[in-house]
C-alpha cells in the first residue's frame, strides 16, 4: 500500500437541498477511493463543482468559480476538476470549450452513470492510477451529520412554465423502495437521526413495485434509529388522504410541511401550469391541519409573474393570510432562458415587481414574527447540529443559551425570539434515548 497521505477533495455546491444531496453522492466514489473531504479548495487534489441552473445567479456563480479555478489547476495539472449538476447539463459542451482544463463534465441527467464515467476518466489519467491504490484498505466508514438527505427520485414530470428543471433533469425516475431503505439505514448507521427524503415532486414517488410515497413514509419512519423524518418538496397535487394518514400515523414524521403555493391567483396558477387552484391548495392544507395538530406550514411565492395584476397579487396576499405560514420564501420572477415563461407576453415592469415583492415580504415576515413570538414559553425539542444550534420538530431555527452535545435531541424552553429563530434554554438532555426506549 502507498504511504502517501490521502488525497483531498473539496466539494462546492450551488442550489437547493436536492443539489446538496447530489453533492454527497458525487463525493462518495472519491471518498471510497480514499480521498478526504476538506473545506479549503487550495489544499484539494480534486474539486467537484456541483452546479444549479434554477436561477441565473446560481449558474453565473458556478461559471465564475470555474474561471477562478484556472490558477489552481495550472499550478498542478494533475489535479482533477469535475463539473456536475443542472448547469452542467444545460451548458455541458460550452463548459468544455470555455474551460478546457475541466477534466469531467457530468450533467444532472447522467448522475446514475457518474461513478462509471468517473472511473473511466480517472483510469485515463496516469497520475491517478500509478500508485498502488488499495481501495479496500483506504475505504473508511462514511460519517454524516445528525440530519441527512436521502434522494428517492430524480427528474420531474411537470412542466411549470417558469422552471428549467424538467429540461435539465428529465422525467421522473424512482429509486427502488429497498434501495431507499438501505440508504436510510446506512445514513442512520453513519450517525444521522433525522432523514430528509428528497425529490423534485417528492410525494409523486411510486416504486417500480407499485408502493407509493405513503408506504415509503411509513417504512422509513419505522426504521430503528430514525427519530425524525421530513421530506422536500411535495407538490400540492399529490397531497391526498393516503399521504395525510401516513404523516399523521408515523410518529417520526415531523409536524412541518413546506408546500409551495407560488400564487394565490387561479389565473396566474394556470399560466404557471401548476395544476391546482388556490382554493384546492387551501382545502388540502385544512385537511392536513385537521389530521396533524400543530402542523407548521411554510411555502414559496413568486412576485410579478408575467400577466400578474394588482388583483392577482391581492389574491396571493389573501391566500397567505389564510395559510398563515411559519416562513415563506418570496421570489421576484426572473425569466429563465429556455423556459416558456421567459417568452410570455405582459411582463411586469421591474419596479412593480420590486414593490410587489416588498408587500409579500412585509406580510410574510410579520406572520413569521407572530409564530416565533407564540412559541415563547413553550417547550421544544431541538436536534443539535452543533453545540448551540439546531432545528425544532416544526423546523424553527433554535439557539441554546449554553452549549450541549451536537447530534443529540434536547428539550428546551423558548425564552425569546430573534429574527427567523428562537432563543432557548436547555431543560432536558438525551431525548434520543427516551425515543429509543419507546415501543
Ligand atoms: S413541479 Fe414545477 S417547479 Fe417543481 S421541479 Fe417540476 S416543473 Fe419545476
Amino acid at each position: 500500500m502507498s504511504s502517501d497521505p490521502p488525497r483531498r477533495l473539496h466539494v462546492v455546491t450551488f442550489g437547493c437541498q436536492m443539489s446538496a444531496a447530489d453533492g454527497d453522492e458525487l463525493a462518495r466514489p472519491l471518498v471510497e477511493r480514499g480521498l478526504r473531504v476538506v473545506g479549503d479548495a487550495d489544499d484539494a487534489d480534486a474539486i467537484i463543482v456541483n452546479t444549479c441552473t434554477v436561477r441565473q445567479h446560481a449558474e453565473d456563480r458556478a461559471v465564475s468559480l470555474l474561471g477562478r479555478l484556472r490558477p489552481w489547476k495550472e499550478a498542478r495539472p494533475e489535479r482533477f476538476l469535475i463539473v456536475a449538476g443542472c448547469a452542467a447539463e444545460r451548458l455541458g459542451g460550452w463548459i468544455q470549450k470555455r474551460f478546457p482544463y475541466v477534466d469531467l463534465v457530468v450533467g444532472a441527467k447522467s448522475i446514475e452513470e457518474y461513478p462509471s464515467l468517473l472511473e473511466e476518466a480517472l483510469d485515463k489519467r496516469f497520475e491517478w492510477t500509478k500508485d498502488d491504490w488499495d481501495r479496500d484498505e483506504r475505504r473508511r466508514p462514511e460519517t454524516t451529520g445528525p440530519a441527512a438527505f436521502v434522494t428517492i427520485m430524480r427528474g420531474c414530470n411537470y412542466s411549470c412554465t417558469y422552471c428549467i428543471v424538467p429540461a435539465v433533469r428529465g422525467r421522473e425516475l424512482y429509486r427502488p423502495f429497498d434501495v431507499i431503505l438501505n440508504e436510510a439505514r446506512a445514513r442512520v448507521a453513519a450517525g444521522a437521526s433525522e432523514l430528509m427524503l428528497l425529490g423534485q415532486t417528492v410525494n409523486s414517488y411510486r416504486a417500480p413495485d407499485g408502493r407509493d410515497f405513503a408506504d415509503l413514509l411509513r417504512a422509513v419512519g419505522a426504521l430503528p434509529g430514525v427519530a425524525r423524518l421530513r421530506f422536500m418538496s411535495p407538490h400540492p397535487h399529490y397531497v391526498g388522504p393516503r399521504m395525510i394518514a401516513a404523516m399523521a400515523e408515523t410518529p417520526a414524521v415531523c409536524p412541518h410541511l413546506h408546500l409551495p403555493l407560488q400564487s394565490g391567483s387561479d389565473a396566474v396558477l394556470r399560466r404557471m401550469r401548476r395544476n391546482y387552484a388556490g382554493a384546492e391548495y387551501l382545502d388540502k392544507v385544512e385537511r392536513l391541519r385537521r389530521s396533524i395538530p400543530g402542523l407548521a406550514i411554510s411555502t414559496d411565492v413568486i412576485a410579478g409573474f408575467p400577466g400578474e395584476t394588482e388583483s392577482d397579487l391581492e389574491d396571493t396576499l389573501a391566500a397567505l393570510r389564510r395559510l398563515d405560514p411559519t416562513f415563506t420564501y418570496c421570489f421576484k420572477f426572473s425569466p429563465r432562458e429556455g423556459t416558456e415563461a421567459a417568452e410570455l407576453a405582459q411582463p411586469v415592469a421591474e419596479p412593480v415587481k420590486e414593490a410587489r415583492l416588498r408587500r409579500l415580504l412585509d406580510l410574510t415576515e410579520g406572520l413569521q414574527r407572530d409564530h416565533l413570538e407564540r412559541k415563547v414559553g413553550t417547550t421544544v425539542r431541538i436536534l443539535l447540529e452543533d453545540e448551540r444550534r439546531g432545528r425544532t420538530e416544526d423546523y424553527f431555527h433554535a439557539k441554546l443559551e449554553a452549549p450541549s452535545t451536537p447530534g443529540t435531541i434536547v428539550e428546551a424552553e423558548v425564552t425569546g425570539s430573534v429574527p427567523q429563530g428562537l432563543r432557548t434554554r436547555l431543560i432536558g438532555k438525551n431525548v434520543l434515548d427516551m425515543l429509543a426506549s419507546q415501543p
